[in-house]
């Protein structure tokens, strides 16, 4: 019995080729659950995934695919029985481990939560470690006490996968939402999600002279880093927090102290790979309550195995709007 997946191989000493080919399950790697694999993503990372100079895979050949969602085929964890319909984000699986762009994975049953109450696995895979990640950040900035009244939240990267989720469940949330983004042709969505504000990147893509600027934003959803985390920490209303989720326009951030010093700002990373189970059930409960199905429908691309490889070259070149749902059969 063989199944398709898609598989990276090095080709050359910085090179690696993407191919969907057929392969065993005895190739498949160690784990004590087997999952029918249903619906993938595309994320940023399996962007990264799927080319030499990513940084994230160590050994080839190798099938990519950080996110997955299916049904428990076999299992010798009690957790999990046949039949089960589960979901796997996170534990570095499409990365140092096979991933979800195959009809079949096998994988720890640590890694693995149940597909909440109220989400298909289509569903579930339109959000996928992005969507996952949003909701954490929401999370993050309610524990440090943002809510509604406290005025607008910026999302930025907001028509990519993290800011296009963020957006629909703040503003289902009831916050008025600012959302920037580098294409403008991408308000009307951004409004179809319920941002209330469009703010142009340009705006605030380089780090202002003053390391104070108004106070403009009770909170923020970053998917950005680089010289825009920084331009926003100096924006923030006072004690107000920025949730770092992403480094789309880059890893550096020359920042300032003084909004820490002054104001109290409060600087949040969110680490969507290793997060507990009770977190992780948590968020995905979050997502199936707050962010309205019909925006999600809105955001979703649907793609098949064999054109993952231009996606995840696309994605890096932020030229995706919204979700993309890999059907792997
Ligand atoms: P997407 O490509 O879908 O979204 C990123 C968005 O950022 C783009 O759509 C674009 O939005 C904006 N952007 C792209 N390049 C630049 C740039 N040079 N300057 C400013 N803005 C830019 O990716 P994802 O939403 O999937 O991921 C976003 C980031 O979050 C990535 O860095 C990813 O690695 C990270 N991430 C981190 C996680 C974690 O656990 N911390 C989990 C998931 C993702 P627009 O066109 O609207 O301007």
């Amino acid at each position: 019995m063989t199944f398709r997946a898609l598989v990276v191989e090095k080709t050359g000493p910085s090179e690696v080729s993407a191919a969907v080919q057929a392969l065993s399950e005895d190739q498949l790697p160690d784990g004590n659950v087997t999952v029918a694999v249903q619906y993938s993503t595309v994320n940023y990372k399996d962007g990264l995934c799927m080319r030499a100079d990513g940084g994230l895979v160590r050994t080839y050949p190798h099938v990519p695919g950080i996110d997955f969602a299916g049904t428990v085929e076999s299992s010798s964890d009690p957790r999990y029985k046949p039949g089960d319909q589960v979901v796997l984000t996170g534990w570095r699986v499409g990365e140092t481990h096979w991933g979800g762009y195959a009809e079949k994975a096998r994988v720890n049953a640590d890694w693995l939560v149940p597909l909440p109450e109220g989400l298909t696995t289509r569903q579930a895979m339109a959000i996928g470690t992005a969507g996952f990640a949003a909701m954490l950040a929401v999370l993050a900035l309610e524990d440090h006490g943002l809510k509604p009244d406290q005025g607008e939240v910026l999302v930025t990267g907001a028509a990519g996968g993290v800011g296009s989720i963020a957006t629909a469940v703040l503003s289902q949330l009831g916050y008025d939402v600012a959302a920037v983004t580098g294409r403008p042709g991408a308000a009307d969505y951004l409004k179809s999600l319920g941002a209330t504000r469009i703010v142009a990147r340009q705006e605030i893509d380089t780090v202002s002279k003053k390391p104070l600027e108004s106070e403009t934003w009770a909170g923020c959803v970053d998917a950005v880093g680089g010289e825009m985390l920084a331009r926003v920490l100096g924006q923030l209303k006072r004690g107000g927090s920025v949730a770092a989720v992403g480094l789309a326009g880059g890893a550096k951030v020359p920042a300032n102290v003084i909004p820490f010093l002054l104001r109290g700002v409060n600087l949040l990373g969110i680490d969507s790979v290793m997060q507990p189970y009770e977190r992780r059930v948590t968020a995905w409960k979050r997502l199936a309550t707050d962010l309205p199905l019909e925006k999600l429908n809105a955001m979703i691309q649907q793609a098949n195995l064999a054109v993952v490889p231009s996606l995840g070259a696309q994605i890096l070149a932020g030229q995706v709007k919204g979700r993309i749902v890999v059907d792997v059969n």
